[in-house]
């Protein structure tokens, strides 16, 4: 699932609370902060973006992916926090766990399905990987379009007569 509906699942389903928020889309921190810098010291974001076809991670992003994604992971940080601040988190813990739930039936194993029970298996539910198959849909209709309307292509490259300025 992407993170606008996360924050909006997790602002009506379990607390409005900015902080409470953030936590219902905190599971998918990791992997915003690290592939695309990852993607850009590569200098295969431009590539990414024309093509669609994004790069395979490095085991370290897919490991933080999972972590972030774990029931029992989550639990463990519950329990941290439990033990540092003298209370349970319960409604950070909610949009967390609400987060992981969320995206097991929406993603495919292909695509990032969540290895809920990471590191003491490596268990993931083949869902329907919605995002992924919209994508495709958003680019099979711009690929018409543009077929359709050759003007409305947009181009990355600088044309012939823009070159060696
Ligand atoms: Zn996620």
């Amino acid at each position: 699932m992407d993170l606008l509906t996360h924050a909006l699942l997790t602002w009506k389903l379990v607390d409005g609370d900015p902080s409470v928020v953030l936590a219902g889309v905190g599971p998918d921190i990791p992997w915003y902060l690290t592939y695309p810098v990852w993607l850009l010291a590569k200098g295969q974001a431009v590539q990414a973006l024309k093509t669609g076809e994004w790069p395979e991670p490095p085991a370290w992003i897919e490991t933080l992916h999972h972590a972030s994604h774990s029931f029992p992971v989550a639990c463990g940080g519950a329990l941290m926090a439990y033990i540092l601040i003298g209370r349970w988190p319960r409604r950070h813990f909610e949009a967390w766990m609400l987060h992981i739930a969320v995206d097991i039936p929406t993603h495919s194993r292909r695509f990032w399905g969540p290895r809920f029970l990471w590191p003491i298996a490596d268990v993931a539910v083949d869902g329907v990987p919605w995002a992924e198959i919209t994508s495709r849909w958003v680019a099979a209709v711009w690929r018409n379009i543009t077929i359709a309307f050759p003007g409305a292509q947009v181009s990355l490259r600088a044309k012939p007569y823009e070159q060696g300025r």
